[in-house]
């Protein structure tokens, strides 16, 4: 479902993603890991091409780019439709209704009927328990239910494929876990997942395939014994200081 191939990118004089190759079945979820700093935003913001890499291959699905050449338009827009994406802090529009906001993309930008992407918005607001919430304000709900309502926004453009950056990060602790049994409802429903994470122990439980980044790299890339048994001292190192 999703191949990256040497995948650089720069900033200024910063070579902050170096060679980056990994692979992503359909069905399954990657659990990006490593310390702050190492390149794991930059991959996901590159699968949706919110950054553009300087060099690499990324397919996903049936869309692909090599920027090697400057991709144009078209490719842009055809390999960003495989993907949603869900950010640290939800960017709902705070104007529109929880309904609103989850409508909004698929009328607007995919020309969906209106009374179609409203049936499937009230489906994805009861996936992640929000029914009942259709009316409500993003400033209504709290930081957890906002991110459900993110995550749900994500789901009603229909990807192939949701990217995760530290969904979970901005959140206060007690709220993390709803969030976090949405995306685990997600994994068992069989989405193909990227997410970013600092939270090893559920990367552990749903993480089909580890990837620990380590200066724009991928030091080491496996099952989830990449957490409980690893083999490279960096990520034996970022784990001691993790948990
Ligand atoms: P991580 O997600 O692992 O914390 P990032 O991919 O966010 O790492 O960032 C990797 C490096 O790239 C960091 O040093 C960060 O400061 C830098 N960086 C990220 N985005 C930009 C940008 N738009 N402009 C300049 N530097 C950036």
């Amino acid at each position: 479902m999703i191949q990256v191939e040497g995948l650089h990118k720069s900033f200024g004089d910063h070579e902050v993603l170096t060679g980056v190759d990994f692979t992503a079945d359909g069905g399954s979820v990657t659990a990006l890991l490593g310390p702050s700093g190492s390149g794991k935003t930059t991959i996901l913001r590159s699968l949706n091409v919110l950054e553009t890499p300087d060099a690499g291959v990324v397919r996903i699905s049936d869309a692909t780019i090599d920027f090697a050449t400057p991709p144009d338009r078209r490719a842009v827009k055809a390999l960003r439709s495989k993907s949603g994406m869900v950010f640290q802090s939800h960017h709902l529009f705070p104007h529109k209704t929880v309904l609103g906001n989850l409508v909004e993309g698929p009328v607007q930008v995919q020309k969906r009927p209106v009374d179609e992407a409203t049936a499937e918005a009230r489906v994805l607001l009861e996936q992640v328990g929000l029914a009942g919430r259709e009316d409500s304000y993003p400033s209504q709900l709290s930081g957890g239910q906002q991110q459900r309502v993110g995550i749900a926004r994500a789901l009603a453009l229909k990807p192939e494929v949701l990217l995760l950056d530290e969904p979970t990060s901005a959140l206060d602790p007690e709220l993390v876990g709803e969030v976090l049994a949405v995306i685990r409802d997600l994994a068992a429903e069989s989405w193909t997942l990227v997410i970013v994470t600092h939270e090893v122990r559920f990367a552990r439980d749903v993480a089909d395939q580890v990837l620990f980044l380590d200066n724009g790299v991928v030091a080491e890339r496996g099952g989830t014994e990449v957490l409980t048994d690893p083999q490279e001292d960096r990520t034996q190192r970022f784990l001691a200081r993790m948990l």
